[in-house]
């Protein structure tokens, strides 16, 4: 292999280029971004970032010379536009192309757009450092604060806006919020804390319009009620980036299928990250990850698939989310319709734990770093469901 070929310049690519190096290749390295700027991470951007100002040199995952130290050339500000597989080429977005004999695929996850934000140009949203920025522009005047969107970076944002002071309203058509990811159980007290700090969250509400009205946007919703933002945040999830990948032979569905050594369909291409969905042996499930840790390991784990190790990529996956005072961490995989146990809630603790098909499926930890270390080692060792409840294990 004289060349590999990188598409998606952040935290998976990155990942993978070290380890790429690491293992001690020393043929062409390319990356390919569609973003203009260096690498950097993106979880600051909806927290720290956006509470206290953007700073690039922080954000960044590498200094600027470190691309040319490690011989990596460059190609930011273009995406990939095309792959064909049979001839070994990207095609970007300006036409050219770029030979690879290895191609690790992480063009991460972009966000959902729905239909009636087209054409209202007051509607922000946050995925990137760019949106970060004009987020963080319109923060510095006072007003309303209206967030589509009651998953993790909608109720971060609102979190982060309340704490520098704007009026907060979140809007969503589900019941609780982050409850598509933890149920119910979690969503409330979530949703307690947040009301606490003087968010206004407004559940089980559909939005049927909108309409820029000067400088604020008109937020109509199914309720009747509507609402007045002087700011208003769409945040309603994100999708793998594939779309660049249609008509060519790398297997996709919600994300790109991989085998579970993160390998694609296609010889000498592997995947990593955001993107990338594989059969995860630790669970016996398909799933596609949508977290910091799992695009750190998997960056890595690509990049030794396509030097020819063969080891299956198998993880308890790692989540973490910071609102107000409350720091949930989450461990395994937690589904909504799982079997939820609550092991400790008060104020300021909320523990809970999830079973599937028998066995410990996932853990949320609130503000609760030790139960979680336990919790993690129990799925892992694929732990019955009811021997964690019955165990003391993680009594608090
Ligand atoms: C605001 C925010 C806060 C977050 N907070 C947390 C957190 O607290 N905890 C946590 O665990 N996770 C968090 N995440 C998620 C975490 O950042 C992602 O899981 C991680 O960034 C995934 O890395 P990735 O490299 O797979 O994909 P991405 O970071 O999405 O990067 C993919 C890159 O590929 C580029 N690209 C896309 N298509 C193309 C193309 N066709 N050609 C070339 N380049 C392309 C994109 O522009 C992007 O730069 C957060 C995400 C956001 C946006």
């Amino acid at each position: 292999m004289k060349r590999i070929v990188v598409v998606g310049g952040s935290l998976a690519g990155v990942n993978a280029l070290e380890e790429i190096r690491a293992r001690g290749f020393e043929g062409d390295l390319v990356l390919v971004g569609s973003e203009p700027h260096l690498p950097y991470t993106r979880p600051p951007l909806s927290k720290e970032a956006l509470a206290n100002g953007i700073d690039h040199e922080q954000l960044a995952l590498h200094a600027p010379g470190w691309y040319a130290e490690q011989g990596v050339t460059l190609r930011l500000g273009h995406a990939a536009s095309g792959l064909d597989t049979r001839d070994r080429v990207v095609v970007l977005d300006d036409g050219t192309t770029v030979a690879y004999d290895g191609l690790v695929i992480a063009t991460g996850s972009s966000l959902r757009r729905p239909a009636m934000t087209a054409g209202i140009s007051t509607a922000l949203e946050l995925r990137g450092v760019d949106d970060a920025e004009r987020l963080l522009a319109a923060f510095q005047n006072s007003g309303h604060l209206v967030v589509i969107g009651a998953g993790f970076i909608g109720m971060e944002a609102a979190a982060t806006g309340r704490r520098r002071g704007l009026d907060v309203t979140v809007v969503d058509i589900a019941a609780y919020p982050m409850s598509r990811a933890f149920g119910p159980e979690v969503g409330r007290w979530f949703l307690r804390r947040h009301e606490d700090h003087g968010v206004r969250v407004l559940c089980s509400t559909g939005v049927t319009g909108l309409e820029e009205s000067g400088h604020r946007t008109l937020v109509r919703l199914t309720d009747g009620r509507t609402l007045a933002a002087d700011i208003l945040l769409v945040a309603v999830g994100a999708e793998a980036a594939t779309s660049w990948l249609s008509g060519s032979a790398v297997a996709v569905g919600d994300g790109i299928l991989c085998e579970p050594t993160l390998a694609t369909s296609v010889p000498d291409v592997v995947a990593a990250g955001d993107v990338a969905r594989w059969h995860n042996r630790t669970f016996d499930e398909s799933m596609r990850v949508e977290h910091w840790t799992n695009a750190v390991e998997q960056g890595r784990h690509a990049a030794a698939t396509l030097l020819g190790e063969r080891t299956p990529f198998e993880s308890v996956p790692f989540f973490w989310t910071d609102q107000f005072d409350a720091r949930l961490r989450c461990v395994g995989r937690p589904m909504p319709e799982d079997d939820v146990a609550i092991l400790t809630e008060n104020d300021s603790t909320l523990v809970a734990v999830y079973g599937r098909r028998g066995l410990l499926s996932g853990a949320v930890c609130v503000n609760a770093p030790r139960q979680l270390v336990t919790l993690r080692r129990a799925i892992a060792a694929r732990t019955p469901f009811l021997e964690v409840l019955g165990s003391g294990l993680v009594a608090s």
